[in-house]
């Protein structure tokens, strides 16, 4: 058995040599909590009692679940700022499909929560797209195979309209498309489709770079993805408001 085969999700680079045994890994999860609970807890308390009974997230935060993307560190946010949800492939499936919860998530952040922003943010290195790549390594991953069928998309435009070099520029390019695959899946959502056509309503479609950090955002305009922080306005992948 190949490592491919063993973890075909993880990440090549950053898999441990040798994995620590559950009770270490599970006791090194617990002294986290307790570390938060009595020194981190306390200074940050006022912020919990307010949160304690209500919340008012600046954004919906769509992303993988690898571990290595963590939306409140790499956004520097609090607390209640992000309402997160992760799936293997930052995934959204289309409205109508499969009221999963994916959809239901969306429909909340939108509906109950009133979120001006919603972020799909796709990463380097991504398991699951290396998997759409190379579906032979999903075999034994029935339910995986399934839900990645929603990059299929991805995958097509890969294929048929990129002339790649090497699988690094075919990952590059199947994790780019599938973000604004996914972004399309989003519109087809009829919570969000009504409030961004009357501009209550954002999308965002972003790539971050697991050894550099940097975050590339897709933007409508120029049908390309662009560094955030660079010039001009934050990239957007909303359409101009119709009402
Ligand atoms: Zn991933």
């Amino acid at each position: 058995m190949s490592d491919n085969d063993k973890q075909p999700l993880a990440a090549s680079a950053s898999a441990p040599q040798v994995a620590e045994s559950a009770d270490a890994a599970l006791q090194h999860i617990v002294d986290g909590f307790l570390h938060f609970h009595h020194d981190v807890f306390p200074q940050q308390e006022e912020l919990f009692k307010k949160l304690a009974t209500a919340q008012s997230p600046r954004a919906m935060f769509i992303t993988c679940a690898d571990s290595r993307i963590v939306p409140e560190l790499i956004t520097q946010s609090s607390p209640g700022d992000l309402f997160v949800t992760r799936n293997v492939g930052n995934v959204v499936p289309p409205y109508g499909q499969m009221n999963g919860g994916v959809s239901t998530a969306i429909e909340y952040a939108v509906l109950a929560l009133g979120v001006q922003h919603i972020i799909v943010c796709g990463h380097s290195d991504c398991g699951a797209m290396r998997a759409v790549l190379n579906p032979q390594s999903l075999e034994k991953m029935p339910t995986v195979k399934a839900w990645l069928r929603h990059a299929e998309v991805a995958k097509t435009m890969v294929h048929d309209n990129c002339d790649c070099a090497n699988e690094g520029e075919s990952m590059q390019v199947l994790t780019e498309e599938n973000v604004i695959a996914q972004l399309q899946h989003l519109r087809t959502h009829p919570s969000v489709a009504s409030r961004m056509a009357n501009g209550q309503l954002f999308i965002h479609g972003w790539i971050y770079n697991i050894e550099t950090s940097e975050i590339r955002a897709y933007d409508a305009d120029q049908s390309a993805f662009r560094p955030l922080g660079g010039e001009g306005p934050i990239p957007s992948a909303t359409p101009k408001a119709r009402f």
